[in-house]
Protein backbone atom coordinates (compact mmCIF):
# COMPACT_ATOMS: atom_id res chain seq x y z
CA UNK A 1 0.00 0.00 0.00
CA UNK A 2 1.44 3.56 -0.51
CA UNK A 3 1.51 5.04 2.45
CA UNK A 4 1.33 8.66 1.77
CA UNK A 5 -2.13 8.20 0.94
CA UNK A 6 -5.73 7.53 2.73
CA UNK A 7 -6.69 4.35 0.86
CA UNK A 8 -6.27 2.24 3.84
CA UNK A 9 -7.24 4.66 6.64
CA UNK A 10 -11.00 4.75 5.40
CA UNK A 11 -12.13 6.17 8.62
CA UNK A 12 -10.08 9.48 8.94
CA UNK A 13 -12.15 12.17 8.28
CA UNK A 14 -10.34 12.91 4.43
CA UNK A 15 -12.20 16.92 4.32
CA UNK A 16 -11.97 17.31 8.36
CA UNK A 17 -15.05 18.30 8.96
CA UNK A 18 -16.26 20.20 5.53
CA UNK A 19 -13.29 22.38 5.81
CA UNK A 20 -11.91 21.16 2.45
CA UNK A 21 -13.86 21.15 -0.81
CA UNK A 22 -13.97 17.92 -2.16
CA UNK A 23 -13.23 19.40 -5.91
CA UNK A 24 -9.44 18.82 -6.16
CA UNK A 25 -7.78 15.92 -8.02
CA UNK A 26 -6.47 13.55 -5.19
CA UNK A 27 -3.56 12.36 -6.47
CA UNK A 28 -2.10 15.83 -7.73
CA UNK A 29 -1.60 16.95 -3.89
CA UNK A 30 -1.70 14.12 -1.87
CA UNK A 31 -1.39 15.72 1.18
CA UNK A 32 -4.67 17.70 0.92
CA UNK A 33 -7.24 14.81 2.11
CA UNK A 34 -4.71 13.05 4.37
CA UNK A 35 -3.09 15.29 6.06
CA UNK A 36 -4.74 13.48 9.32
CA UNK A 37 -2.92 10.54 8.52
CA UNK A 38 -0.94 10.53 11.20
CA UNK A 39 -2.24 12.28 14.05
CA UNK A 40 -5.88 11.93 15.49
CA UNK A 41 -8.68 13.90 14.08
CA UNK A 42 -8.55 17.35 15.58
CA UNK A 43 -11.05 17.91 18.78
CA UNK A 44 -11.55 21.35 17.30
CA UNK A 45 -14.55 21.22 14.96
CA UNK A 46 -14.78 24.26 12.14
CA UNK A 47 -18.34 25.97 12.92
CA UNK A 48 -21.10 25.64 9.99
CA UNK A 49 -20.63 29.39 9.23
CA UNK A 50 -16.91 29.08 8.83
CA UNK A 51 -17.36 26.33 6.34
CA UNK A 52 -20.11 28.22 4.30
CA UNK A 53 -18.18 31.49 4.69
CA UNK A 54 -14.97 28.99 3.07
CA UNK A 55 -17.29 27.86 0.19
CA UNK A 56 -18.45 31.30 -0.34
CA UNK A 57 -14.76 32.51 -0.76
CA UNK A 58 -14.29 29.94 -3.30
CA UNK A 59 -17.28 30.96 -5.50
CA UNK A 60 -15.91 34.86 -5.57
CA UNK A 61 -11.97 33.25 -6.02
CA UNK A 62 -13.31 31.92 -8.70
CA UNK A 63 -15.24 34.33 -10.18
CA UNK A 64 -12.33 37.08 -9.97
CA UNK A 65 -8.86 35.10 -9.62
CA UNK A 66 -6.32 35.18 -12.37
CA UNK A 67 -6.97 35.31 -16.16
CA UNK A 68 -10.80 36.16 -15.47
CA UNK A 69 -12.92 38.59 -17.22
CA UNK A 70 -13.18 40.59 -13.95
CA UNK A 71 -9.66 40.04 -13.01
CA UNK A 72 -8.74 41.06 -16.56
CA UNK A 73 -11.77 43.91 -16.41
CA UNK A 74 -10.01 44.99 -12.46
CA UNK A 75 -6.25 45.03 -14.45
CA UNK A 76 -7.07 47.45 -17.27
CA UNK A 77 -8.53 49.85 -14.75
CA UNK A 78 -5.95 49.87 -12.70
CA UNK A 79 -3.68 50.69 -15.95
CA UNK A 80 -5.96 53.44 -16.85
CA UNK A 81 -6.76 54.88 -13.40
CA UNK A 82 -10.03 54.11 -14.04
CA UNK A 83 -12.18 54.60 -10.91
CA UNK A 84 -16.17 55.13 -10.58
CA UNK A 85 -16.59 57.43 -7.52
CA UNK A 86 -17.48 55.93 -4.73
CA UNK A 87 -18.23 52.43 -5.95
CA UNK A 88 -17.30 48.99 -4.79
CA UNK A 89 -16.41 46.72 -7.60
CA UNK A 90 -18.07 43.63 -7.69
CA UNK A 91 -14.25 42.42 -7.24
CA UNK A 92 -11.20 43.35 -5.34
CA UNK A 93 -8.24 41.83 -4.55
CA UNK A 94 -5.54 41.36 -1.49
CA UNK A 95 -1.91 41.14 -2.73
CA UNK A 96 0.36 39.45 -0.57
CA UNK A 97 4.03 40.41 -0.72
CA UNK A 98 5.92 37.90 0.90
CA UNK A 99 8.97 38.89 3.41
CA UNK A 100 11.14 36.71 5.92
CA UNK A 101 11.52 33.00 6.60
CA UNK A 102 8.61 30.47 5.91
CA UNK A 103 7.17 30.53 9.26
CA UNK A 104 7.03 33.98 9.22
CA UNK A 105 5.19 33.78 5.83
CA UNK A 106 2.33 31.45 6.53
CA UNK A 107 1.39 33.46 9.40
CA UNK A 108 1.19 36.34 7.46
CA UNK A 109 -0.80 34.44 4.73
CA UNK A 110 -2.93 33.29 7.59
CA UNK A 111 -4.12 36.98 8.07
CA UNK A 112 -4.43 37.84 4.73
CA UNK A 113 -6.80 34.85 4.28
CA UNK A 114 -8.42 36.03 7.38
CA UNK A 115 -9.03 39.80 6.09
CA UNK A 116 -10.20 38.79 2.43
CA UNK A 117 -12.45 36.70 4.06
CA UNK A 118 -13.68 39.58 6.24
CA UNK A 119 -13.31 41.78 3.18
CA UNK A 120 -14.90 40.27 0.67
CA UNK A 121 -11.73 40.42 -0.81
CA UNK A 122 -9.76 38.04 -3.64
CA UNK A 123 -6.55 36.80 -1.96
CA UNK A 124 -3.42 36.83 -4.44
CA UNK A 125 -0.02 36.20 -3.41
CA UNK A 126 3.16 37.08 -5.19
CA UNK A 127 4.83 33.90 -5.67
CA UNK A 128 8.85 35.39 -4.56
CA UNK A 129 9.82 31.94 -3.02
CA UNK A 130 9.24 28.61 -5.07
CA UNK A 131 5.15 29.18 -3.85
CA UNK A 132 4.65 26.39 -6.25
CA UNK A 133 7.22 23.79 -4.74
CA UNK A 134 5.88 24.30 -1.31
CA UNK A 135 2.39 24.39 -1.72
CA UNK A 136 -0.66 23.05 -3.31
CA UNK A 137 -3.46 25.48 -4.67
CA UNK A 138 -5.69 25.92 -2.04
CA UNK A 139 -8.80 26.92 -4.05
CA UNK A 140 -10.82 25.00 -6.70
CA UNK A 141 -10.70 25.93 -10.38
CA UNK A 142 -8.48 28.96 -9.65
CA UNK A 143 -5.19 30.05 -8.46
CA UNK A 144 -3.63 32.21 -5.46
CA UNK A 145 -0.69 33.12 -7.63
CA UNK A 146 -0.43 36.62 -8.92
CA UNK A 147 0.26 36.01 -11.88
CA UNK A 148 3.30 37.03 -13.24
CA UNK A 149 2.10 39.84 -15.98
CA UNK A 150 0.72 41.49 -13.13
CA UNK A 151 1.83 45.52 -13.69
CA UNK A 152 3.47 46.35 -10.83
CA UNK A 153 4.72 49.59 -12.52
CA UNK A 154 1.28 51.25 -12.47
CA UNK A 155 1.17 51.39 -8.93
CA UNK A 156 1.55 54.58 -7.39
CA UNK A 157 3.62 55.17 -4.26
CA UNK A 158 0.02 55.37 -2.04
CA UNK A 159 0.59 53.90 1.23
CA UNK A 160 -2.60 54.25 3.27
CA UNK A 161 -0.42 55.28 6.11
CA UNK A 162 0.88 58.51 4.44
CA UNK A 163 -2.54 59.06 2.99
CA UNK A 164 -3.94 58.98 6.58
CA UNK A 165 -1.44 60.91 8.15
CA UNK A 166 -1.34 63.64 4.93
CA UNK A 167 -5.06 63.34 4.84
CA UNK A 168 -4.22 62.94 1.11
CA UNK A 169 -7.31 60.19 0.80
CA UNK A 170 -9.72 60.43 -2.42
CA UNK A 171 -12.65 58.44 -3.40
CA UNK A 172 -10.71 58.11 -7.00
CA UNK A 173 -7.92 55.95 -5.78
CA UNK A 174 -8.01 52.31 -6.62
CA UNK A 175 -5.03 50.67 -5.53
CA UNK A 176 -3.29 51.41 -1.84
CA UNK A 177 -0.17 49.51 0.10
CA UNK A 178 -0.23 48.67 3.17
CA UNK A 179 2.32 48.30 5.59
CA UNK A 180 1.91 45.59 8.35
CA UNK A 181 5.10 44.06 8.21
CA UNK A 182 7.04 44.69 12.57
CA UNK A 183 8.71 48.00 10.96
CA UNK A 184 5.04 49.57 10.39
CA UNK A 185 4.53 52.99 12.27
CA UNK A 186 1.64 54.35 14.10
CA UNK A 187 -0.40 55.97 10.76
CA UNK A 188 -0.10 52.16 9.16
CA UNK A 189 -1.65 50.56 12.20
CA UNK A 190 -4.81 53.16 11.96
CA UNK A 191 -5.93 50.46 9.46
CA UNK A 192 -7.15 48.50 12.17
CA UNK A 193 -9.68 51.42 13.19
CA UNK A 194 -12.80 50.82 11.97
CA UNK A 195 -13.54 54.58 10.70
CA UNK A 196 -11.19 53.91 7.63
CA UNK A 197 -13.08 50.56 6.49
CA UNK A 198 -15.98 51.86 5.51
CA UNK A 199 -15.68 54.64 2.57
CA UNK A 200 -11.96 54.29 2.68
CA UNK A 201 -10.77 51.21 2.59
CA UNK A 202 -13.35 48.69 1.42
CA UNK A 203 -14.08 51.16 -1.89
CA UNK A 204 -10.26 50.45 -3.05
CA UNK A 205 -10.09 47.73 -5.61
CA UNK A 206 -6.57 46.97 -5.22
CA UNK A 207 -4.85 46.42 -1.94
CA UNK A 208 -1.40 45.13 -1.95
CA UNK A 209 0.59 44.50 1.94
CA UNK A 210 3.90 43.80 3.33
CA UNK A 211 4.06 41.76 6.31
CA UNK A 212 6.03 39.34 8.68
CA UNK A 213 2.84 39.21 11.36
CA UNK A 214 0.47 37.32 12.61
CA UNK A 215 -1.93 40.40 12.69
CA UNK A 216 -5.24 38.97 12.58
CA UNK A 217 -5.54 39.41 16.57
CA UNK A 218 -6.16 42.92 15.59
CA UNK A 219 -9.63 42.28 13.79
CA UNK A 220 -10.99 41.01 17.15
CA UNK A 221 -10.49 44.45 18.73
CA UNK A 222 -12.31 46.22 16.06
CA UNK A 223 -15.66 46.54 16.70
CA UNK A 224 -17.40 46.30 13.15
CA UNK A 225 -15.90 42.64 12.68
CA UNK A 226 -17.37 41.12 16.25
CA UNK A 227 -20.46 39.72 15.13
CA UNK A 228 -18.82 38.22 11.86
CA UNK A 229 -15.69 36.53 13.76
CA UNK A 230 -18.17 35.26 16.80
CA UNK A 231 -20.20 33.04 14.21
CA UNK A 232 -16.84 32.27 12.35
CA UNK A 233 -14.99 31.39 15.54
CA UNK A 234 -16.87 30.09 18.20
CA UNK A 235 -13.46 28.67 19.90
CA UNK A 236 -11.26 31.93 19.60
CA UNK A 237 -8.14 30.19 19.74
CA UNK A 238 -8.23 27.94 16.56
CA UNK A 239 -8.38 30.25 13.88
CA UNK A 240 -4.35 29.17 12.51
CA UNK A 241 -5.64 25.51 13.55
CA UNK A 242 -8.66 26.01 11.22
CA UNK A 243 -7.34 28.31 8.46
CA UNK A 244 -3.70 26.86 8.17
CA UNK A 245 -5.31 23.26 7.94
CA UNK A 246 -7.54 25.41 5.08
CA UNK A 247 -4.72 26.99 3.29
CA UNK A 248 -1.42 24.56 3.32
CA UNK A 249 -1.05 21.74 1.63
CA UNK A 250 2.78 20.36 0.86
CA UNK A 251 3.14 19.35 -2.53
CA UNK A 252 3.39 16.03 -3.06
CA UNK A 253 7.54 16.37 -3.05
CA UNK A 254 7.55 17.55 0.46
CA UNK A 255 4.38 15.30 1.04
CA UNK A 256 7.42 12.88 0.32
CA UNK A 257 9.77 14.28 2.82
CA UNK A 258 7.39 14.06 5.39
CA UNK A 259 5.39 10.31 5.02
CA UNK A 260 8.97 8.85 4.46
CA UNK A 261 10.47 10.10 7.68
CA UNK A 262 7.49 9.83 9.92
CA UNK A 263 7.11 5.99 8.92
CA UNK A 264 10.49 5.11 9.39
CA UNK A 265 11.53 7.20 12.76
CA UNK A 266 8.24 7.47 14.01
CA UNK A 267 5.34 5.90 13.94
CA UNK A 268 6.08 2.80 16.16
CA UNK A 269 6.83 4.70 19.12
CA UNK A 270 4.18 4.93 21.58
CA UNK A 271 5.04 8.73 22.25
CA UNK A 272 6.41 11.75 20.16
CA UNK A 273 7.60 14.86 22.10
CA UNK A 274 9.07 17.62 19.48
CA UNK A 275 11.38 19.73 20.19
CA UNK A 276 12.04 23.36 18.04
CA UNK A 277 15.18 24.84 18.83
CA UNK A 278 15.75 28.14 17.28
CA UNK A 279 18.51 30.39 19.01
CA UNK A 280 18.17 33.75 17.35
CA UNK A 281 21.06 36.11 18.51
CA UNK A 282 24.38 34.45 19.64
CA UNK A 283 25.81 38.02 20.62
CA UNK A 284 23.25 37.45 23.41
CA UNK A 285 26.11 35.85 24.89
CA UNK A 286 27.12 39.64 26.54
CA UNK A 287 23.62 38.30 29.37
CA UNK A 288 25.15 34.80 30.04
CA UNK A 289 28.56 35.64 31.70
CA UNK A 290 30.03 32.18 31.92
CA UNK A 291 28.09 30.09 29.52
CA UNK A 292 27.28 30.07 25.77
CA UNK A 293 24.03 30.79 24.65
CA UNK A 294 23.99 26.83 23.01
CA UNK A 295 25.35 25.73 26.59
CA UNK A 296 22.59 27.40 27.93
CA UNK A 297 19.98 26.11 25.78
CA UNK A 298 20.34 23.27 26.52
CA UNK A 299 20.69 22.88 29.67
CA UNK A 300 17.16 24.40 29.64
CA UNK A 301 15.52 21.93 27.46
CA UNK A 302 17.22 19.20 29.90
CA UNK A 303 15.76 21.00 32.82
CA UNK A 304 12.19 21.94 30.77
CA UNK A 305 12.27 18.27 30.07
CA UNK A 306 12.55 16.44 33.48
CA UNK A 307 10.90 19.52 35.30
CA UNK A 308 7.52 19.11 33.03
CA UNK A 309 8.12 15.61 33.14
CA UNK A 310 8.51 15.06 29.81
CA UNK A 311 11.25 13.19 29.62
CA UNK A 312 12.78 10.64 32.05
CA UNK A 313 15.82 11.49 33.81
CA UNK A 314 19.12 8.70 33.53
CA UNK A 315 20.96 6.83 35.83
CA UNK A 316 24.43 4.88 36.05
CA UNK A 317 22.25 2.03 37.06
CA UNK A 318 21.65 -1.10 34.79
CA UNK A 319 18.46 -1.40 33.51
CA UNK A 320 16.62 -4.18 31.59
CA UNK A 321 15.23 -3.74 29.05
CA UNK A 322 11.81 -5.93 27.89
CA UNK A 323 9.44 -6.19 24.98
CA UNK A 324 6.91 -3.73 27.33
CA UNK A 325 9.39 -1.19 27.53
CA UNK A 326 7.47 2.13 26.87
CA UNK A 327 8.78 4.11 23.88
CA UNK A 328 9.40 7.25 23.34
CA UNK A 329 10.69 9.43 20.22
CA UNK A 330 11.77 12.88 20.28
CA UNK A 331 12.05 14.70 17.24
CA UNK A 332 14.75 17.75 16.93
CA UNK A 333 14.28 20.60 14.70
CA UNK A 334 17.48 22.95 14.62
CA UNK A 335 19.69 24.62 12.65
CA UNK A 336 22.82 23.18 13.64
CA UNK A 337 22.95 19.50 15.08
CA UNK A 338 24.91 20.15 18.36
CA UNK A 339 21.44 19.79 20.70
CA UNK A 340 21.02 16.70 19.07
CA UNK A 341 24.14 14.84 19.53
CA UNK A 342 24.25 15.96 23.06
CA UNK A 343 20.65 14.66 23.81
CA UNK A 344 20.70 11.18 21.81
CA UNK A 345 24.15 10.49 24.01
CA UNK A 346 22.68 11.60 27.20
CA UNK A 347 20.06 8.31 26.61
CA UNK A 348 22.20 6.20 24.67
CA UNK A 349 25.30 6.96 27.25
CA UNK A 350 22.80 5.83 30.53
CA UNK A 351 19.62 4.45 30.78
CA UNK A 352 16.37 5.99 32.11
CA UNK A 353 15.68 5.75 35.05
CA UNK A 354 12.06 4.30 34.43
CA UNK A 355 14.09 1.57 32.11
CA UNK A 356 11.81 3.59 28.81
CA UNK A 357 13.49 3.76 25.48
CA UNK A 358 14.47 7.07 24.45
CA UNK A 359 14.81 7.71 20.52
CA UNK A 360 16.40 11.13 19.33
CA UNK A 361 16.18 11.68 15.70
CA UNK A 362 16.91 15.02 13.46
CA UNK A 363 15.70 15.44 10.25
CA UNK A 364 18.34 18.00 8.94
CA UNK A 365 20.93 20.44 10.40
CA UNK A 366 20.92 23.10 7.41
CA UNK A 367 23.30 25.50 9.33
CA UNK A 368 21.83 28.65 8.54
CA UNK A 369 18.83 30.06 7.21
CA UNK A 370 18.69 29.84 3.60
CA UNK A 371 14.74 31.39 2.44
CA UNK A 372 14.10 30.98 -0.99
CA UNK A 373 16.46 28.47 -1.73
CA UNK A 374 13.78 25.59 -2.83
CA UNK A 375 15.18 22.46 -1.91
CA UNK A 376 15.35 24.33 1.57
CA UNK A 377 12.74 25.67 2.78
CA UNK A 378 10.80 22.15 1.50
CA UNK A 379 13.13 20.37 4.20
CA UNK A 380 11.81 23.26 6.80
CA UNK A 381 7.80 22.74 5.90
CA UNK A 382 8.66 19.41 6.28
CA UNK A 383 9.71 19.87 9.57
CA UNK A 384 6.85 22.18 10.85
CA UNK A 385 3.95 19.03 9.47
CA UNK A 386 6.50 16.38 11.26
CA UNK A 387 6.41 18.52 14.43
CA UNK A 388 3.10 19.31 14.57
CA UNK A 389 2.55 15.32 14.55
CA UNK A 390 3.79 15.24 18.05
CA UNK A 391 1.79 14.38 21.05
CA UNK A 392 3.61 17.47 23.00
CA UNK A 393 5.85 19.97 22.09
CA UNK A 394 8.78 22.43 23.58
CA UNK A 395 9.04 25.25 21.16
CA UNK A 396 11.60 28.20 21.55
CA UNK A 397 10.76 31.87 22.20
CA UNK A 398 9.76 34.29 19.30
CA UNK A 399 9.97 31.76 16.45
CA UNK A 400 7.05 31.80 14.22
CA UNK A 401 8.53 28.26 12.48
CA UNK A 402 7.31 26.77 15.95
CA UNK A 403 4.27 28.58 16.33
CA UNK A 404 3.12 27.43 12.56
CA UNK A 405 3.87 23.75 13.85
CA UNK A 406 1.57 23.91 17.40
CA UNK A 407 -1.10 25.42 15.90
CA UNK A 408 -1.60 23.26 12.76
CA UNK A 409 -1.02 20.15 15.53
CA UNK A 410 -3.58 22.14 18.00
CA UNK A 411 -1.29 21.57 20.45
CA UNK A 412 -0.30 24.99 23.49
CA UNK A 413 3.58 24.21 23.79
CA UNK A 414 6.27 24.55 26.47
CA UNK A 415 7.80 27.33 25.24
CA UNK A 416 11.59 27.75 26.68
CA UNK A 417 12.36 31.31 27.75
CA UNK A 418 14.64 33.31 26.00
CA UNK A 419 18.07 33.02 27.01
CA UNK A 420 18.62 36.24 27.97
CA UNK A 421 15.04 36.12 30.36
CA UNK A 422 16.11 32.56 31.48
CA UNK A 423 19.51 34.11 33.28
CA UNK A 424 17.53 36.96 34.92
CA UNK A 425 14.17 34.58 36.19
CA UNK A 426 16.52 32.44 37.81
CA UNK A 427 15.85 29.51 36.20
CA UNK A 428 12.35 29.04 34.67
CA UNK A 429 13.17 26.78 31.64
CA UNK A 430 10.09 26.65 29.91
CA UNK A 431 6.49 27.92 30.66
CA UNK A 432 3.29 26.33 29.26
CA UNK A 433 1.94 28.97 26.48
CA UNK A 434 -1.84 30.38 26.65
CA UNK A 435 -3.22 28.85 23.37
CA UNK A 436 -1.75 27.15 20.60
CA UNK A 437 -2.59 30.31 18.17
CA UNK A 438 0.12 32.65 17.29
CA UNK A 439 1.58 35.66 18.46
CA UNK A 440 1.31 39.20 16.55
CA UNK A 441 4.65 40.61 17.64
CA UNK A 442 4.62 43.99 16.64
CA UNK A 443 0.70 45.01 17.11
CA UNK A 444 -1.16 48.38 17.47
CA UNK A 445 -1.18 50.44 20.81
CA UNK A 446 -3.63 52.77 19.72
CA UNK A 447 -7.20 52.91 20.93
CA UNK A 448 -9.10 53.81 18.06
CA UNK A 449 -12.19 55.22 19.89
CA UNK A 450 -10.38 57.12 23.18
CA UNK A 451 -7.80 58.22 20.46
CA UNK A 452 -5.04 57.52 22.59
CA UNK A 453 -2.55 54.58 23.76
CA UNK A 454 -4.13 52.13 25.89
CA UNK A 455 -3.12 48.49 26.99
CA UNK A 456 -4.96 46.51 23.90
CA UNK A 457 -4.55 43.27 25.90
CA UNK A 458 -6.60 44.10 28.28
CA UNK A 459 -9.38 45.19 26.05
CA UNK A 460 -11.71 42.06 25.37
CA UNK A 461 -11.00 38.65 27.25
CA UNK A 462 -9.97 36.30 23.91
CA UNK A 463 -7.00 39.24 23.00
CA UNK A 464 -4.01 38.46 25.51
CA UNK A 465 -0.58 39.33 25.92
CA UNK A 466 1.95 36.80 24.65
CA UNK A 467 4.09 34.26 27.09
CA UNK A 468 7.48 35.11 24.93
CA UNK A 469 6.75 38.20 23.48
CA UNK A 470 5.94 40.86 26.33
CA UNK A 471 4.15 43.51 23.96
CA UNK A 472 2.89 41.15 21.53
CA UNK A 473 -1.20 40.04 21.10
CA UNK A 474 -2.25 36.25 20.73
CA UNK A 475 -6.14 34.89 20.51
CA UNK A 476 -6.61 32.88 23.75
P1 LIG B 1 11.53 32.24 12.67
O1 LIG B 1 12.61 33.10 12.11
O2 LIG B 1 12.00 31.29 13.72
O3 LIG B 1 10.36 33.06 13.13
O4 LIG B 1 10.97 31.27 11.53
P2 LIG B 1 10.94 31.43 9.95
O5 LIG B 1 10.45 30.12 9.44
O6 LIG B 1 10.20 32.65 9.54
O7 LIG B 1 12.44 31.65 9.50
C1 LIG B 1 13.44 30.76 9.86
C2 LIG B 1 13.96 29.98 8.67
O8 LIG B 1 15.22 29.42 9.01
C3 LIG B 1 13.06 28.79 8.31
O9 LIG B 1 12.05 29.13 7.42
C4 LIG B 1 14.08 27.85 7.72
O10 LIG B 1 14.41 28.31 6.43
C5 LIG B 1 15.27 28.06 8.63
N1 LIG B 1 15.16 27.22 9.84
C6 LIG B 1 15.09 27.65 11.13
N2 LIG B 1 15.00 26.60 11.97
C7 LIG B 1 14.98 25.49 11.21
C8 LIG B 1 14.88 24.09 11.50
O11 LIG B 1 14.76 23.65 12.64
N3 LIG B 1 14.88 23.24 10.43
C9 LIG B 1 14.98 23.69 9.15
N4 LIG B 1 14.97 22.79 8.15
N5 LIG B 1 15.09 24.99 8.84
C10 LIG B 1 15.08 25.89 9.85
Amino acid sequence: DDISTFSNAPSKDKFIGGLLSDEFDEDSCKSRYNSMLFTNSSPHKPSSYLIQRLRKYEKLHKKCGPNTEHYNKAIDDLKSGNKNNNEQSECKYLINQPNSGLGNRMITLVSCFLYAILSNRVLLTQSGMDMSDLFCEPFPLSSWLLPLDFPHNHLHHLSFGNMVRDSTRNSTTNYAFLDLSHGSNHYDKLFFCDEYHHGFIDNITWIKTQSNQYFLPAFFLMPSYKQELDLLFPEKDTVFHHLGRYLFHPTNSVWGLITRYYSSYLAHAEQRLGVQIRVFDPAMSIFLNEKTPSELVLEQIISCALKEDLLPNVTVSVKNITRSTRSKSVLITSLSSEFFDKIKNMYWEKATVDGEIISVYQPSHEEHQQTEKSSHDMKALAEMYLLSYSNVLMTSSLSTFGYVAQSLGGMKPWILSRPDKYKVLHGVPCTRDLSMEPCYHAPPTFDCEAKKDTDLGLVVPHVKHCEDVDNGLKLV
